[in-house]
């Protein structure tokens, strides 16, 4: 397959909201990205999505800092046992433009793996923008014996609202041909068992990956997340945490206000 056709360079489909998104992502304060850390996508229209190259830093990001990914032409490197970082670095090179090598970053893969299970399972629309990003507060308590149980339970009801009961756990992965696999076979198995995307997938010694129909939710996820880790840190550090039991959790879902939230939220409107 032609390796212009798997990825192109074309700063024209990069839109005022991508490009806000990943300067709000990448303000220093925030502390979620330093230097080329992070990236972030948008679905365009032809199974097409634009992510960011590789190389680039988030806060000073220019429509020139993104490529456009086929998705369909990349997705069977999700699979593909014998699917090699050689074979992922070719097909994000969107060639040599204006002497500089434009390619999609290493974790384009991730950002193809969302909608490839999100148009399988015909949820693609809660998937319109993905941000993934390294916050020093959350990789710290990924990086944690607490790692893999930290959010399995809810610890406060306002995180509920914004990143939904349950997050997605990824144990750690190398970044590159291996994380895409792994993301991708861990975020298929949990839409198969609840129909659903889930909102906030954490990445095992890594970052997380923020999932909404509008750039406004991956912001508002990414926040929510920093906001749970540093709860959790603060509620460990003084003894461990006491989650909300199930029966709370369910009880705050069925109220018609925070059904109504949580569909604003799916709707993109905070
Ligand atoms: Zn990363």
């Amino acid at each position: 397959m032609p390796q212009q056709e798997t990825a192109v360079f074309a700063p024209d489909q990069v839109s005022d909201e991508l490009l806000a998104l990943t300067h709000s992502l990448g303000r220093p304060e925030r502390d979620l990205v330093i230097l080329a850390e992070g990236n972030t996508s948008q679905q365009l229209t032809g199974g097409r999505i634009a992510v960011k190259a590789s190389g680039s830093n988030m806060a000073t990001a220019t429509r020139d800092d993104f490529v456009v990914i086929d998705v369909a032409r990349v997705t069977p490197l999700l699979t593909d046992p014998a699917a090699t970082q050689a074979d992922l670095t070719a097909a994000l090179d969107a060639g040599e433009i204006g002497g500089r090598r434009r390619r999609g970053s290493i974790e384009a893969l991730v950002h193809v793996a969302v909608q490839a299970v999100a148009l399988a399972a015909g949820v693609a629309d809660a998937a319109r923008f993905v941000g993934h990003t390294h916050p020093t507060a959350v990789v710290g308590l990924l990086a944690s014996v607490h790692a893999a149980e930290a959010y399995e339970r809810i610890v406060y009801s306002d995180e509920a609202v914004v990143i939904g009961a349950s997050p997605l756990y990824v144990p750690y992965a190398q970044p590159g041909i291996a994380l895409g696999q792994t993301f991708h076979a861990a975020l298929a198995q949990r839409v198969e068992q609840t129909g659903e995307l889930p909102q906030l997938v954490l990445l095992g010694n890594h970052g997380i990956v923020a999932i909404a129909p509008t750039a406004d939710g991956v912001d508002g996820i990414s926040a929510m997340a920093v906001k749970g880790a540093q709860v959790r840190t603060a509620a460990y550090a003084v003894g461990g945490v006491a989650p909300l039991t199930d029966e709370q959790v369910t009880k705050f879902f069925a109220r018609d206000d925070i059904a109504e939230r949580r569909g604003n939220l799916a709707r993109g409107t905070f």
